[in-house]
């Protein structure tokens, strides 16, 4: 948050993997983009004029285990979280990510690889001002037990995040993530997570066909499956930080505000910037010099390309 000024990568960033939910392999690239433009998603193997799909909320469907994106063609990238989180924490404000299969890699299940990806790249500074959304005023979604708010924050971005499993290796966990305390490597790190018992359910819904112990946590009853355990002790709730990071990047800017989550996930991060960013006097645009352009000019985040 040191730097006012927009970024992107200096070179094209080349990686492979394996999609968690479809299994399929992808070639990812991630190529520099201009200011403004914001990040954008681009399926290879489809008719050009079908391909582009922004990286907005706006597009997101069905974000049951994932959060996917989707044009008005119906062409879809799915699993775009991990990817997403990493481009918020490391400052990306302009990216063109190119895939030629409708999922991004889950690579180890975090966002690691897509930051060593980044850092090694190098990023580039660029001539415009980044701006950020400034919350004006709290807005919250209950659904059940489950529940999300935002709240105003000057400069900075808190998370704070709940998670109540009856699992008792998970249990009820709580973690509040401060963006400028920096300590971003320990969400980075933290791979996604399951339960054996829901395995078998999540593979009748066809999802998981690329899910092994290299690229998810499974916890059953007490233990963990995976060879070397946690790698931190807040690596559950970390993830879900993650998670809530990533989906927050599909805002078009960055935050300032105060997010409180108990039991939240990808459809409730959704259903809240929905809600938050339909109504213009909740948020506002700022930038880190505090000039603020009146609401008027700034009238919108960025121009959707796509489903605006
Ligand atoms: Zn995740």
């Amino acid at each position: 948050m040191s730097s006012n000024l927009q970024k992107t990568i200096q070179s094209n960033i080349k990686i492979q993997g394996v999609g968690l939910h479809s299994g399929l392999k992808g070639n990812l690239c991630l190529k520099p983009a201009p200011a403004n433009s914001g990040i954008v998603f681009k399926r290879t193997d489809v008719d050009n004029h079908k391909s582009i799909i922004d990286g907005s909320y706006k597009n997101v469907s069905s974000p049951i285990l994932c959060t996917k994106i989707v044009n008005s063609h119906g062409v879809s990238i799915s699993t775009i979280e991990h990817l997403m989180a990493a481009f918020y924490g490391e400052g990306i404000d302009n990216i063109l990510v190119e895939i030629d299969v409708p999922e991004i890699p889950i690579m180890d299940g975090s966002s690691f690889d897509f930051v060593e990806a980044i850092r090694s790249a190098g990023i580039e500074e660029q001539k415009s001002t980044k701006k950020f959304i400034k919350v004006l005023k709290k807005v919250e979604v209950k659904e059940g037990p489950k529940y999300i708010s935002i709240e105003p924050l000057a400069n900075d971005l808190i998370i704070d995040f709940e998670i109540i499993y009856k699992n008792p290796l998970i249990r009820t966990r709580r973690h509040e993530f401060k963006l400028s305390n920096g300590d971003l490597n320990s969400i980075y790190n933290s791979r996604t997570f399951c339960l054996y018992e829901d395995i078998d359910q999540i593979i009748n819904q066809g999802l998981a066909k690329g899910g092994s112990l290299d690229n998810a946590i499974v916890v059953k009853e007490n233990k963990i499956l995976n060879d070397n355990g946690l790698r931190h002790r807040h690596e559950f709730v970390d993830h879900k930080i993650l998670d809530c990071l990533g989906d927050l990047m599909l805002a078009g800017h960055r935050i300032f505000g105060h997010i409180k989550t108990s039991q939240g996930g990808h459809q409730l991060t959704n259903i809240l910037l929905r809600d938050f960013l339909s109504n213009k006097s909740n948020w506002a645009i700022e930038t880190l010099e505090k000039n603020l352009k009146n609401a008027e000019d700034a009238s919108y985040i960025r121009p959707f390309a796509v489903n605006a």
